[in-house]
C-alpha cells in the first residue's frame, strides 16, 4: 500500500463550471488510494486563514452536475506579498499537507510557483477557467460550458435582431483571450468575430469593420447582423461600437454584454469528463511524487506541462488566429 498522504485542494481565480466534478474526481480517487483529502475555502485565502474542511465521499457524492465550487473560489491579493506566501506555507505545514492541487487559471499557477519557493510539498495544477488561455491543454475546465452558455444567448439575440432587422454587438468573456468569442462566434454563425489576436492597428481594424458591415447591410438590409466581441479586445465598449455602427450604416444597432452568466450553470458533459480525467490523473501524479506540473489534455492525450510554461500562449495564439481566419465565413 502507498504511503498515506494528505492532499489539499483549492479552487482559485475565476470560478468555472466543472470545478465541482474535478473536486469530486480528486477526492474519490484519492480516497481509493487511501489518501486523506482536505479542501481549503476561497482559493489561497483559505490557506492563509487556515479555513478548510475534510472532504469525504459524502461531501462529493452529489456535486458532479453542480456549477460553482463547493469550496468557493476567490482572488487573494495577499499572495502577492512575501508575508502572505509565508503564511500560506506555514499553514500547509501546520495541517501536515503533503500535496496541494490547485484548480485555477494561469494566475493561480503563478501563485503556486511563488508558494513553492517557501514550501517543499508537491504542487499539481489543473486548468480550471472559462477563458481557455493556458498553454499545455486544448481545453480548460469550464470552457465548454461557457461557450454553450454564450451560444444560447447569442442565438436568442439573433432571433430578436432578425425580427427587428438590427445589428447587435455581443460582448463575451475571455479576459485577454479571444477563444470564447471565436468558438461562440463560429458556432452561432456570427457575421463578425472581434478579438485582439486579430487586431494590429485598432483604427484601421475599425474602419474596415464599419465598411464591411455597411457593405453587407447595403446588399441585404432586411437581415440581422451579429458581431461577437471578446471583452478587452477594443479600447471602446460594445455600446460605443454599436453607436458608431449605427452612425456609419444608418441601421439600428444595439449591444449586449453577456457577463457572468458565462461562469454559471451546470457543467456540460465535456467539462465533466475533462474534470474527471484531470482530477484522476492529478492524483496519479501525486502518487508518483511529481511536483511543479499542470495536467492537461492535448489531441486526446493526457500530458503534463511545467507550471512555469503554462502562461506561454504564443504558439497557441498562432494556431488560434489561423483557425479563425480559415473557418470564418
Ligand atoms: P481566471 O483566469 O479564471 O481569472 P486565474 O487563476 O488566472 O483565473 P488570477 O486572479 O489571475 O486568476 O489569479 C488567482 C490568484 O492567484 C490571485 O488572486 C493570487 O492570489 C494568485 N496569484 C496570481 N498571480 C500571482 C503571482 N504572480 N504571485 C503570487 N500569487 C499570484
Amino acid at each position: 500500500m502507498s504511503k498515506q498522504k494528505r492532499i489539499a485542494i483549492i479552487t482559485s481565480g475565476g470560478d468555472a463550471p466543472g470545478m465541482n466534478p474535478a473536486i469530486r474526481a480528486i477526492t474519490l480517487k484519492a480516497l481509493k488510494c487511501n489518501f486523506q483529502v482536505i479542501g481549503y475555502y476561497c482559493g489561497y485565502n483559505g490557506l492563509i486563514d487556515e479555513h478548510y474542511t475534510e472532504l469525504t465521499t459524502r461531501h462529493v457524492n452529489d456535486i458532479i452536475h453542480r456549477g460553482g465550487t463547493i469550496i468557493k473560489s476567490a482572488r487573494c491579493p495577499a499572495m502577492h506579498t512575501e508575508s502572505g506566501l509565508l503564511q500560506a506555507a506555514n499553514s500547509l505545514r501546520k495541517c501536515h499537507v503533503d500535496s496541494l492541487i490547485v484548480i485555477g487559471g494561469d494566475g493561480s499557477f503563478k501563485g503556486a510557483e511563488a508558494l513553492a519557493k517557501h514550501w517543499s510539498g508537491q504542487i499539481i495544477g489543473i486548468p480550471g477557467t472559462i477563458d481557455n488561455d493556458i498553454n499545455g491543454t486544448d481545453a480548460t475546465i469550464g470552457f465548454y460550458t461557457a461557450i454553450d452558455t454564450a451560444l444560447g444567448c447569442i442565438d436568442k439575440i439573433r432571433d430578436t435582431a432578425q425580427a427587428f432587422e438590427r445589428t447587435f454587438v455581443v460582448e463575451v468573456m475571455g479576459r485577454d483571450c479571444g477563444i470564447i468569442a471565436m468558438e461562440a462566434g463560429l458556432a452561432s454563425g456570427a457575421e463578425q468575430i472581434i478579438c485582439k489576436e486579430l487586431i494590429d492597428d485598432e483604427q484601421l481594424f475599425l474602419d474596415k469593420l464599419k465598411e464591411d458591415v455597411a457593405l453587407s447591410l447595403a446588399n441585404d438590409a432586411a437581415h440581422s447582423y451579429v458581431l461577437v466581441m471578446a471583452e478587452h479586445s477594443l479600447s471602446i465598449s460594445a455600446q460605443e461600437l454599436a453607436e458608431q455602427l449605427k452612425t456609419h450604416t444608418g441601421v439600428d444597432s444595439r449591444s449586449a454584454i453577456l457577463g457572468y452568466v458565462q461562469r454559471g450553470g451546470a457543467p456540460v458533459a465535456g467539462d465533466r469528463i475533462l474534470a474527471t480525467q484531470l482530477g484522476i490523473e492529478a492524483v496519479k501524479h501525486v502518487k508518483l511524487g511529481h511536483t511543479g506540473i499542470m495536467i492537461g489534455v492535448e489531441n486526446g492525450q493526457v500530458k503534463t506541462t511545467k507550471l512555469a510554461d503554462t502562461s506561454d500562449t504564443h504558439a497557441r495564439n498562432i494556431d488560434f488566429v489561423a483557425k479563425l481566419k480559415e473557418y470564418r465565413l
